[in-house]
């Protein structure tokens, strides 16, 4: 068990303005919950309208020599941010075990990933390249350049509290922009570690702003409103990101939205049950299933339908459930209690609709957040989570005959995030891949996240990538010269 490896008192836990830590200037307070134990671990400042403003301000002021940093100069630092979070890795593991509630193991997958948004962008950071041509009309050379931004918000959910971070931070330093981060209220506090270690790292004052607040919407409207701010990359609920949209309309700002999924699972007749079954399980249970790419519906043909739900139950009830931060724990708990009721209630919504429970269908008797892996068979396509989210540990199991069958249902949702299909015919797998509308496909993988891949999704799962080159260029503006010489 690695909790020792972690001094609660000694995390920082106030503003993060300017290259200085600083409470509040209302001195109130957000307390924070492991959700594994329902306890107080910590609590964090709590930032009003003002306090926006002041991120602002430091963004502002540090944003003309941040851009005018040469390219090398930028990518070394994010190199440092690299070796500084994997020497920390497990001491943010630790963090994000109790203030998430996932388990050791997923936090330290989670730190691996989030440290290697760093390394990918300090390597891309110069490498930032532009067009050269004669226009058509032979009158002019066209030069296009790219230039940063300008501030940015940044908006992210409590799922993936270091990942979803850096995934937007390292991408905004490598093209020149300062930015603000806004972490989600559930789990602040691997934030504010993130931006202890990109301090020592040598990130100058004000280039990495962090506030926590109880008053999101004000605050971060506050902050659109603000003319110098010309970037929101957000990622959460489809819900929230539409309420972002129409804000950043007022002030037309640029928007990347990382939305909601409802990842389809399809599985044929000839795929190789084994690699499907190992996929399914990392699909849906990464993170206990609160990733925006669980898999949220399972497609399964009927040849191989029986033998797959039965395999995959047996994994799911072998799963030890318990404390996030315990090692050996390989389920922990939900991120808080109304989480568990959502599930509860769509669980119970398809059983009273016909499904049968192969295995879980209830949440344990303790303490904690917890929801037992739960596998379905017989869902009807009425059943609600088949059309929601489940964002927990719950597989539904729909039957289908033919190709075009599967192809449909996948398609059958406002989702696009990403899809899953597993066949032992690489040219059925990707003409599947091609029909599916989805921005991301994990071909008999269950997952896909990878920081040198554009991660995003079509429909109403987002707007813009992150991670590649893409990711970069979401942080800048294309500058066309038209030269006569
Ligand atoms: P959420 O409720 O939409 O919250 C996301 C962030 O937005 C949080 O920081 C939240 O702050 C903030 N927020 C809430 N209301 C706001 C408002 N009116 N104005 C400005 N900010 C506001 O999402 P969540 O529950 O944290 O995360 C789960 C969702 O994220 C799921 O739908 C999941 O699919 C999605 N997700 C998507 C991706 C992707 O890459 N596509 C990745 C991970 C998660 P508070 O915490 O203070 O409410
Ligand atoms: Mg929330």
């Amino acid at each position: 068990m690695t909790s020792q490896c972690l001094n609660v008192v000694q995390l920082p836990t106030d503003l993060f303005i300017g290259g200085q830590w600083i409470n509040s200037i209302s001195q109130a307070r957000i307390e924070v919950f492991n959700p594994s134990t329902q306890q107080i671990i910590a609590s964090v400042a709590d930032a009003s309208l003002d306090d926006a403003q002041a991120a602002v301000d430091a963004a502002a002021k540090a944003a003309p020599a941040w851009a005018a940093t040469p390219a090398r100069a930028r990518s070394e630092i994010l190199r440092r941010c690299f070796e500084l979070m994997t020497r920390d890795k497990e001491r943010l593991a630790t963090l994000i075990s109790m203030e998430n509630g996932k388990s050791l193991n997923d936090a330290l997958g989670e730190v691996t990933y989030a440290a290697e948004f760093f390394r990918w962008f300090a390597e891309e950071a110069v490498r930032i390249e532009g067009d050269f041509s004669r226009s058509p009309s032979g009158l002019a050379r066209t030069i296009v350049q790219y230039e940063p931004i300008g501030i940015a918000l940044l908006v992210t959910p409590w799922n993936f509290p270091a990942a979803m971070a850096t995934r937007k931070i390292a991408p905004a330093l490598a093209a020149g922009c300062t930015c603000i981060l806004k972490p989600a209220t559930d789990t602040p506090l691997t934030a504010y570690l993130v931006a202890e270690i990109l301090a020592e790292a040598g990130v100058p004052d004000g280039v990495v702003n962090v506030i926590t607040t109880r008053a999101s919407g004000k605050v971060c409207s506050q902050i659109l409103d603000d003319d110098r701010v010309r970037k929101l990359s957000f990622t959460g609920s489809t819900e929230v990101g539409r309420v972002l949209l129409r804000k950043a309309a007022d002030s037309v700002v640029n928007c990347s939205m990382e939305l909601g999924g409802n990842a389809p699972f399809l599985v044929f007749d000839d795929a190789d049950i084994d690699v499907a079954v190992e996929g399914a399980m990392i699909a849906k249970m990464r993170n206990g299933g609160e990733a925006c790419t669980a898999a949220n519906r399972f497609y399964v043909q009927r040849g191989i339908a029986a033998e797959f739900s039965k395999r995959f139950a047996e994994r799911m009830s072998a799963l030890r459930v318990d404390d996030g931060a315990k090692a050996g724990t390989q389920c922990g708990p939900l991120i808080n209690a109304s989480a568990v009721e959502k599930v509860a209630s769509l669980v119970d919504d398809a059983v009273s609709k016909g499904a049968v429970v192969l295995t879980g269908g209830n949440s344990p008797d303790r303490v904690g957040y917890f929801y037992s892996p739960t596998v379905l068979i017989n869902v009807p396509a009425n059943a609600d989570l088949l059309k929601e989210e489940i964002f927990g540990p719950v597989a539904p199991i729909v039957v289908f005959d033919h190709e075009d069958e599967a192809v449909d249902a996948a398609n059958a949702t406002e989702y696009g995030l990403v899809a899953y299909v597993f066949t032992g015919d690489i040219a059925r797998g990707m003409r599947i891949s091609e029909r599916l509308e989805s921005g991301m496909i994990g071909l008999n993988r269950g997952i896909v996240s990878d920081p040198a891949a554009p991660f995003g999704g079509v429909k109403q799962s987002g707007l813009g990538r992150e991670g590649a080159h893409h990711g970069m260029l979401e942080f800048m503006e294309a500058k066309y010269i038209s030269v006569n010489w």
